[in-house]
């Protein structure tokens, strides 16, 4: 093996279909992990095949300074969709390169430069999204990161608006922290966190990389809040599993924006991908889905798990299942004995980021499997 940096699994996953993967062994597994959230209309969506099939035929690539139809489509959808006035998007690749992007354009529009950031928030790898993510893990190796990073307690809205002040560029902070175990935030922190960043003119950065796209039973996060941030980020369920990201922003802040781009920017095949994407999960009302689904999913973990497990908690298909010290002797259970794939947020607990297409009978099974594995 030639390969680095992942820790590999003992499973080898060849092919998907719908909310199934399956082993090159010929096992099936039901993606509750959808690896990391990236699948929301399931393996192998039709919607998606057929527009980036038929985007390849007829346009590979073109650099984005030159318009295309397929990517303006995706740039007015995503304005149609988004909260308030955001109309304005960036694309770029992944879920770090849209923060990072945020967090310059931030720094450019206000002409400040300090960053707040949450406890236990996570926001990506590359250098400056990484000064802004909690875990020291992370950030030790590389340090000097980007300064002018302050911490405030999550769900806090004193500290917040403590901490906001005629310095700050930006706070960027996620509706529902995923990484830092599936912590929602209450409207209150969201409203004063608005409040504040308003007061100071700093930009509010809301991370929907992983909440976004219906994930917790709206498209957006912020549209159950009620708050208008000036940046929404997004990326992981935006392509379906192709490599899309994007930073959708305030008039004020893309015509003061400075300088960035990237080559590989909107190419026209991971526009079609994220466009189909949006617009089926929008036709076929997977956000409402989601929460139903993910109501019911928690009610029953909640029933059926009782006092075994610490707390039951999410939003939507955004689920955290509190197990203590045993999350990792669980996930692996799932996977061999049950044929369940789920994924950590950190060593206490089991995270669901399932296609936003799972049923209740699947969540049925999901219940069945977390009482003998926890019981
Ligand atoms: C995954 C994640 C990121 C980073 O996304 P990558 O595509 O891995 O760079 C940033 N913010 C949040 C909230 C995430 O869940």
């Amino acid at each position: 093996m030639s390969g680095f940096v992942f820790s590999e699994k003992p499973i080898q996953i060849e092919e998907g279909d719908g909310v199934y993967v399956y082993g090159d062994d010929g096992t099936e597994y039901l993606d509750m992990g959808a690896s990391y959230a990236c699948v929301p209309l399931g393996h192998g969506h039709e919607a998606v095949h057929d527009a980036v099939t038929e985007q390849f035929g007829k346009l590979t690539y073109v650099q984005a300074s030159y318009p295309n139809a397929t990517r303006t489509a995706l740039y007015e959808l995503l304005a149609e969709t988004a909260p308030g006035d955001i109309d304005y998007t960036w694309l770029c690749n992944s879920g770090t390169e849209a923060n990072e992007a945020a967090l310059k354009f931030a720094r450019a529009a206000t002409g400040e430069s300090t960053v707040v950031a949450t406890m236990q928030g996570f926001h990506g790898r590359t250098m400056g999204s990484l000064a802004t993510t909690w875990k020291s893990k992370y950030k030790k190796p590389y340090e000097p990161l980007m300064g002018d990073v302050e911490f405030v307690p999550y769900d806090d809205p004193a500290a917040m608006t403590g901490a906001v002040d005629g310095e700050t560029a930006a706070v960027i902070v996620e509706p529902v922290q995923g990484e830092g175990g599936i912590n929602p935030a209450t409207t209150e922190f969201l409203a004063a966190t608005r409040e504040a960043t308003a007061d100071a003119g700093a930009a509010l950065i809301f991370d929907e990389v992983q909440t976004g796209m219906g994930r917790t039973g709206s498209l957006w996060a912020a549209d159950a809040s009620g708050v208008v941030p000036d940046m929404i980020t997004t990326a992981k369920g935006l392509g379906n599993g192709f490599p899309v990201g994007a930073t959708l922003c305030r008039e004020w802040i893309a015509e003061d924006y400075g300088s960035h781009a990237s080559t590989f920017s909107g190419g026209p095949v991971i526009s079609a991908a994220a466009g189909a994407t949006v617009e089926t999960i929008l036709a076929e009302d997977l956000p409402t889905h989601a929460a139903d689904v993910g109501g019911y999913l928690r009610e029953r973990l909640r029933e059926e798990l009782g006092e075994s497990v610490r707390e039951v908690r999410g939003e939507g298909l955004m689920v955290g299942i509190e197990v203590g010290r045993g999350a990792n002797r669980a996930l692996k259970e799932l996977a061999l004995n049950h044929g369940i794939l789920a994924l950590p947020a950190g060593r206490t607990v089991v995270r669901l980021l399932p296609p936003l297409t799972v049923t209740e009978a699947h969540a049925d099974a999901v219940v069945e499997a977390m009482a003998e594995v926890v019981g």
